[in-house]
């Protein structure tokens, strides 16, 4: 069987490593926040290119909290794409706010800029892009778009670590920036973890404040906060994988080149590159209309496949309260029917050729 993903490898090729920083946080006799989150976040927000990194519990701690930081609340409004995994919209309602969903550019799967304006009303306070499958979306549009009507740009980039937008390392382009470190991710920890990072020194000393149960000074609390501090055991094993993530950034990059040479032919659509992108591969995601059956074809096959996303938030049960119909965003629908995401990670290398091969044969190409 070819896995979706190893993350047992990943652990294996550093293990010397990670268990020499997970043994110096075992002995070290600190438990939470400390010197090896504070050194975790100065290596990040250089990483990100960005003033200020503030590490946290999860990826949607660190949407609700970027939120939180913007006072968005209720009877806000807050654009979001439509495709997108839900995390997203469910940081906008976690804080009491209104998800207004926008369609994708079917070509990059990311949201539309030029859908953008038509779905602002005058309760609008933030642009939520994704930067799904670790394709940048196109921020220039959207930031224009923001600036023109004083909206605040919150970027989830859970999926992009690394990923460069016109050259430039996304973690900064909007006013706050969230980021999951799930074990999945492209930067992943050995258990949940997350972080903003951000210029703005008041957005990231708001986060700071709201981690740790609105205190700045132990038992003097200026607002009702939270707990989600990063761990220090997550932080530890975060520095050593960082210190390799353009190194397996470039190996993703490596399988994308080689499906994509492999798979031209195949007759499924591949994944578009505009020529302002610098993807950072977290998925590898093909479409194709007969999805299913296709997918049932390769699982026989030993080869393991993802859907990301089966059924996209408007239809959820959880947001049946919106009274959206499936074909009130027909992209998002469409998508989820047809998307396939390929095995993809660091650690492939002989398997590569292997689920080209089945796919050829499986879909009838030469
Ligand atoms: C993973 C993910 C999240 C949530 O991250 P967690 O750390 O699992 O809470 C949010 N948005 C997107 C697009 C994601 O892929």
């Amino acid at each position: 069987m070819i896995p979706f993903l190893d993350l047992r490898a990943a652990y294996l090729e550093l293990k010397t490593e990670i268990d020499t920083a997970v043994a110096r946080v075992l002995d070290s006799g600190w438990y939470i926040l400390g010197p090896e989150v504070d050194a975790f976040e100065a290596e990040w927000a250089v990483y990100c290119g960005a003033d200020h990194a503030v590490g946290l519990a999860n990826g949607l701690d660190a949407l609700i909290l970027a939120l939180r930081a913007l006072d968005v609340g209720p009877g806000d409004e807050v654009i979001v794409p439509s495709n997108t995994y839900i995390a997203t919209w469910l940081a906008v309602s976690a804080v009491g706010a209104m998800p207004v969903p926008v369609e994708p550019d079917p070509t990059t799967h990311n949201i539309d800029p030029a859908r953008i304006a038509d779905a602002v009303t005058p309760r609008t306070r933030v642009l939520l892009p994704v930067h799904l499958y670790g394709q940048p979306a196109d921020m220039d549009p959207i930031l224009e778009i923001a600036r023109a009507h004083g909206l605040a740009v919150v970027e989830d980039a859970a999926q992009a670590h690394g990923a460069r937008y016109k050259g430039q390392t996304i973690g900064a382009h909007g006013d706050i920036v969230c980021w999951s470190f799930y074990p999945g991710k492209n930067l992943g920890a050995l258990g949940d973890g997350g972080a903003v990072t951000t210029n703005r020194a008041d957005l990231a000393d708001r986060v700071r404040v709201l981690r740790n149960y609105g205190s700045r000074e132990k038992y003097v609390n200026e607002v009702q906060g939270v707990n989600s501090r990063l761990d220090p055991l997550q932080a530890a094993v975060l520095r050593v994988k960082l210190a390799h993530l353009d190194a397996w950034t470039d190996r993703r990059r490596a399988v994308a080149a080689a499906y994509h040479a492999g798979l031209v032919d195949s007759g499924l659509i591949l994944p578009h590159v505009p020529d302002w992108a610098d993807p950072a591969w977290h998925l590898y995601v093909v479409r194709n209309p007969a999805r299913d059956a296709l997918q049932a074809r390769l699982t026989d096959a030993g080869v393991g496949t993802l859907i990301h996303y089966p059924i996209p938030p408007h239809m959820q049960a959880a947001y049946a309260g919106m009274g959206l119909a499936p074909d009130d965003l027909p992209l998002a629908r469409q998508l989820a029917g047809e998307v396939l995401s390929l095995p993809m990670g660091p650690q492939m290398a002989k398997e590569i050729d292997k689920v080209i091969q089945h796919f050829n044969k499986i879909s009838g190409a030469r």
